[in-house]
């Protein structure tokens, strides 16, 4: 017998008969003698439904009602399932974050999870029963709702498993596993059955949005046993996430591409070159809460550079106003910008034993007449940021460039 935690996102939770489906696939676990938690998200779209209610009402809404609000998409799929479930005869029960108490700090809409109680979850198991907790969403030390940032409920599955250390943690998804880059925008990207812990982190944090990173840093931190599955099709393994390398196989290069298309890119023209500056221009924006990506600067003419940086584009008018502030007091000569940036990345552990890669890179990129606007390199992954136009075309040239259409030998 194992103790398996299952999250479902909204696509499989999306409408009454794909709830009914899932409770088919739990009841299925079940009678095969398995203790499951299922954690189950919002109906797809209903989050970003409540959002935008929210915003109907107050364009900068207050954090801790906007949580009361966001939270409670997962609060129906749970009562729904736990409906589905007993229909098929299985004996269920929901939670809500707060019932099973999930402890969160108080960062309102991007809570960060502290502790979990397991004590009513094993009870419940231990009766026989099917658990089902609401993903996204926890409680704080004085009882507020929180939730933990977009796909969070992946989170909540990790998280949980890791509490009950339960044998494996299956996600759920509308894809039968992580591919080499997102299928919808590549179709000839392939499936993989393994990627490790790493190269995963790397590509939740450039933009793949299969698993939230907070997820995959949870699991590698608490050891999770970690798969991506499909819940449409039967039978599948899809991806494992590895700890570790497999030494005996040989690593490809590259093993996927990640993208954002939410970058945006401003230049702060003519600074005088001088000590202190970058924290003059990148200080007030930090303040203002706004996140930076990639800095460039650049070597001066005349004693004075120009600087350039990305934030997300949502952050770009916010992060304008601060800037013509800062133009004031240090002297600057312009500040400008462009919200319709995007950013492509390679990731692979293979490239730490290959040099060259980053040359191929660029030089697929030229003969598609794209122009790199910034670069930014770690040991497994090099990032470009170029003009949104080109992005989807930058992730199919580069995915071919790489060998990634071809299965490994
Ligand atoms: P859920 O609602 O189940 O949480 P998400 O929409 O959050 O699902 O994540 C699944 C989606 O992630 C897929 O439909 C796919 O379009 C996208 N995606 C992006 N990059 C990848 C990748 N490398 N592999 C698989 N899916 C990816
Ligand atoms: N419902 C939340 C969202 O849409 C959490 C999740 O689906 O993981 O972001
Ligand atoms: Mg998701």
């Amino acid at each position: 017998m194992a103790l398996i935690v299952q999250k479902y996102g909204g696509t499989s939770v999306g409408n009454p008969e794909r709830i009914k489906n899932v409770a088919k696939r739990v009841a299925k676990f079940q009678a095969e003698g398995h203790q499951v938690v299922v954690v189950v998200s919002a109906m797809s779209g209903e989050t970003n439904r409540l959002i935008a209610l929210a915003k109907d009402i107050s364009a900068t809404p207050d954090p801790r009602e906007l949580d009361v609000v966001i939270s409670t998409g997962e609060q129906v799929t749970i009562g729904l399932l736990c409906m589905a479930l007993k229909e098929a005869g299985v004996e269920a029960r929901s939670y809500t974050g707060a019932q099973v108490r999930i402890l969160t700090d108080s960062s309102f809409t991007k809570a960060r999870i502290l502790d979990i109680d397991g004590e009513n979850m094993r009870r419940d198991l231990d009766a026989g029963s099917v658990v089902v907790v609401a993903g996204f969403q926890g409680v704080d030390e004085q009882g507020n709702i929180t939730t933990l940032g977009r796909g969070g409920s992946d989170t909540t599955g990790v998280a949980l498993a890791a509490a009950l250390k339960a044998d494996e943690c299956q996600i759920y998804t509308d894809v039968d596993g992580v591919y080499t880059t997102d299928p919808r925008i590549v179709p000839e990207a392939r499936k993989l059955d393994t990627i490790t812990f790493e190269e995963m982190l790397e590509m939740a944090s450039l933009g793949s949005k299969v698993l939230q990173i907070r997820s995959v840093e949870f699991a590698g931190k608490y050891k999770v046993k970690l798969r991506v599955l499909s819940s449409f099709e039967d039978g599948g393994e899809g991806t494992l996430i590895t700890v570790e390398e497999d030494k005996n196989m040989e690593q490809p290069i590259i093993s996927g591409i990640a993208f954002n298309r939410d970058e945006a890119k401003i230049t702060v023209q003519g600074v005088p070159d001088k000590p202190g500056i970058a924290y003059q221009i990148l200080g007030p924006v930090a303040d203002a809460n706004i996140d930076v990506d990639m800095i460039i600067q650049n070597v001066s003419h005349d004693g004075t550079t120009d600087f350039s940086f990305t934030v997300n584009r949502p952050d770009y008018d916010k992060a304008i106003k601060v800037l013509e502030q800062v133009k004031a007091h240090t002297g600057a000569r312009e500040v400008n910008g462009d919200r319709t940036m995007a950013k492509v990345s390679i990731v692979g552990v293979g490239m730490r034993s290959h040099p060259g890669v980053a040359s191929r890179m660029f030089r697929t990129l030229a003969e598609e007449g794209i122009n790199i606007q910034m670069i930014s390199t770690s040991e497994i992954k090099i990032s470009v940021v170029i003009d949104e136009k080109y992005l989807e075309l930058a992730v199919r040239v580069l995915h071919r460039a790489f060998g990634l259409d071809q299965a490994p030998a």
